[in-house]
């Protein structure tokens, strides 16, 4: 990988926007593999699809990039993107691409994060104030990514703080979560806050206590819920069960890879 951009293909383009994506998306074709599959090169989409960026052509996965530029070295929590509605559309239709977001600073990437597709759920989908009334298309509604509500292990890093990370830890990295597709989606809002759950838990090893004394922040998250202990013992059962946690003694827990 190189991490610098190709300056030279932005002649012609005047606009900061318009140069910055054509530097931006140039980059990934030149240097970006496919995580999900390994293959060595995306193809970028030739038309302007309203969706997605780029496609591999071995297992056809799609790909959307988001970017920009930042001098610091960590990754914003939040990165602006289209029209509320439409993203919330895409989530629930499952015709979402996967997302890369790209911080960069002096025409080189400095982080890169893919985000599978099944990691979105609605929660992390934040709805802006409609523009004001004074703005070219007043009331339309935008949107933020929350991607600081996405559990770490659905952030796979690719570049952290201008180094890069082996190719094969990042497609493994993609292989295990991938167990975790689900296409419901009230599953996957469970599933990802008892993730987040344990992400918290600063130990390698816990116990059912560790995981309850969450109990009350997860009831305000699932009101429709009356039974979040149950819940809790359901989804441990099920992270036990693709690998990412082990059940040691009755109650007792540990981190496989969480
Ligand atoms: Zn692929």
């Amino acid at each position: 990988m190189n991490l610098f951009f190709d300056m030279g293909i932005s002649n012609g383009y005047k606009s900061a926007s318009q140069v910055a994506r054509v530097v931006t998306e140039n980059w990934v074709v030149r240097n970006m593999f496919c995580p999900v599959c390994g293959a060595p090169l995306l193809q970028q989409y030739t038309a302007n699809r309203p969706v997605a960026d780029f496609y591999c052509e071995s297992c056809m996965s799609d790909f959307e990039l988001k970017s920009y530029e930042s001098k610091t070295a960590k990754v914003k929590s939040k990165i602006s993107d289209g029209a509320y509605h439409t993203m919330i559309e895409r989530i629930t239709s499952f015709n979402n691409p996967h997302l890369f977001v790209m911080s960069y600073a002096d025409m080189r990437v400095n982080n890169l994060i893919l985000i599978p597709n099944f990691f979105f759920t609605p929660n992390i989908i934040e709805q802006r104030a409609p523009l004001k009334d004074t703005a070219r298309r007043a009331g339309w509604i935008g949107c933020n990514i929350e991607i600081g509500n996405i559990p770490e292990i659905g952030r796979i890093m690719i570049v952290k703080e201008g180094v890069e990370r082996a190719k094969s830890e990042i497609v493994e990295q993609y292989q295990q979560v991938s167990s975790l597709q689900t296409s419901a989606l009230k599953k996957r809002g469970w599933m990802f806050d008892i993730i987040q759950c344990i992400e918290r838990i600063q130990e390698p090893e816990f116990c059912l206590n560790d995981i309850y004394a969450f109990s009350e922040e997860l009831k305000d998250k699932h009101p429709e819920n009356n039974f979040v202990k149950d819940k809790i013992r359901q989804q441990l059962q099920y992270l036990r069960d693709r690998g990412f946690i082990e059940f040691t003694t009755r109650g007792h827990y540990k981190k496989i890879c969480l």
